[in-house]
């Protein structure tokens, strides 16, 4: 396989993408129904649009992007012409998850194309719909000295693993994260793992709890709450805490009425197996809302948890399902003693109207990004990395750093045969202390 896809021939490949989604759209939301009864908008929302979105993007500026980069050159160069180059790694791997399973396999394949780089990409097994009808736009837009889909399980995914990649972008949980780090350091791979975690929701005394319940409800909620950064627990003060609870309550019937299970906007646990570890750790004496569940049709109701047990199953991993936990705290040093019992997590969110609150919880934590009074929507901005930190990932992508990820970054500095700098070349003993002090000036 060639590892490189030349300049001009990216964008009419991309180009090409784009007309081929389109006329499979239809087919793209019944798989994702087909998969977890995931409805319509919703697909067109979080998978469809931010897909055809970020390729329109990458269209639109592809011919900056590969340009050569000229920077200033410094003392020790002038004069010189000094550039940084974008050089496609190579063969990369691709490895996506069940729970975006469209937007996770194509959006990081449009920023490896983008590049120049050629792409094995292995989508879920679990989300098998999905997949094959990303095969079958792979399949007629490329090559298959370009991009190829691949299918499998964890097996399969490991003896991928042992083949030598130049670079390997990962979308999955923490423990399999590890995984493709140790395969990835065998052959000095460079990766971006995009990982999980246990995303805290801050509201502070004060905060417009309307607002609040209403976009947490959204971002809780959004794909049945298996989404890698909806808010994983609430953090409220412990006087606001049942008022915060009933407006949350109200807004899940407005956006999925009295009985849950009938809205055809509410989607299902990807497998039993999920469907299972999402049952379990749901606590009935606990329950102060929903804790319904249904096997057969692998549905769990948006259910709210008060007050779990910091030690209990549900506060120990990624929720990763559409159970809230709601913890109070009375002050400031409770608050931070929870978020720090936990790994640096994917996302914080901070609802509060006092702003010297708000930034403090940016800077005291670290965490991947997030929102003040909102959830989830600085994923949807191209022009802000997305990524994590510590346990919840390495490296970022989205828009231009999508590219620049899956790019190396080669410098080159051009000069004449003319124009030597003197201070440079030995013998230096007749260096005086003045030239020294001028270049550490202007260096
Ligand atoms: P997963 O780690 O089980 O699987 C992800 C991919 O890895 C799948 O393609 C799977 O086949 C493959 N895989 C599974 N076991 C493997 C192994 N032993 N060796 C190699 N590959 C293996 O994750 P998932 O259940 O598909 O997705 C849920 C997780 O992904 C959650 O933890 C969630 O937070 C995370 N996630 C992160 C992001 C992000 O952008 N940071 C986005 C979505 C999901």
């Amino acid at each position: 396989m060639s590892s490189i896809i030349p300049v001009n021939k990216r964008k009419l490949l991309l180009k090409k993408l784009l007309i081929t989604l389109k006329k499979y759209e239809n087919e793209v939301t019944d798989a994702l129904y087909k998969d977890f009864k995931k409805s319509s908008f919703e697909t067109f929302l979080t998978e469809f649009n931010y897909v055809v979105s970020d390729l329109k993007y990458a269209i639109s500026n592809i011919e900056k992007w590969t340009k050569p980069k000229r920077v200033w050159p410094s003392i020790m160069t002038i004069p010189s012409s000094d550039f940084i180059y974008s050089e496609p790694y190579g063969r990369v791997l691709i490895i996506a998850p069940w729970n975006y399973p469209f937007q996770l396999a194509f959006s990081p394949l449009i920023a490896a194309i983008s590049a120049g780089n050629t792409v094995v990409l292995k989508p879920s097994e679990l989300s098998f719909q999905t997949s094959q009808i990303i095969t079958k736009i792979v399949e007629e837009v490329f090559d298959v000295k370009e991009a190829v889909v691949v299918h499998g399980g964890p097996e399969f995914a490991q003896s991928l693993l042992e083949k030598k990649w130049d670079y390997i972008f990962f979308t999955g949980s923490v423990a399999v994260g590890k995984i493709v780090a140790q395969a990835a350091a065998k052959h000095l791979t460079p990766v971006t793992l995009e990982l999980g975690g246990k995303n805290p929701c801050i509201i502070d005394e004060g905060a417009n709890l309307e607002v609040a319940a209403k976009r947490i409800v959204w971002g809780k909620f959004v794909n049945a709450g298996q989404t890698c950064i909806a808010p994983d627990y609430i953090l409220i003060q412990a006087k606001e805490k049942y008022d915060f609870i009933e407006l949350v309550k109200k807004e899940i019937i407005v956006a999925y009425g009295e009985n849950q299970e009938e809205s055809k906007d509410f989607p299902r646990i990807i497998s039993s197996k999920h469907w299972k570890r999402l049952s379990d750790l749901i606590e009935p004496s606990k329950v102060i809302f929903g804790g319904i569940t249904i096997e057969n049709d692998k549905y769990i109701s948006p259910t709210l948890i008060d007050e779990p047990e910091m030690r209990s199953e549900l506060m120990k991993d990624e929720i990763f399902g559409p159970i809230l936990p709601i913890i109070s705290y009375s002050t400031e040093h409770e608050l931070q003693s929870i978020i720090h019992k936990f790994e640096k997590p994917l996302a914080l969110y901070v609802f509060s109207n006092n702003k010297k609150f708000a930034e403090k919880m940016i800077t005291e934590f670290s965490f991947g990004g997030g929102c003040v009074n909102d959830c989830m929507v600085h994923f949807a901005n191209k022009r802000l990395p997305f990524g994590g930190v510590g346990n919840s990932g390495i490296g970022a992508y989205h828009g231009k750093l999508g590219f620049d990820t899956f790019s190396h970054k080669k410098t080159i500095v051009k000069r004449p045969n003319w124009g030597d700098n003197p201070i440079r070349y030995a013998p230096y003993n007749k260096k005086s202390n003045f030239i020294k002090k001028v270049i550490s000036w202007l260096t």
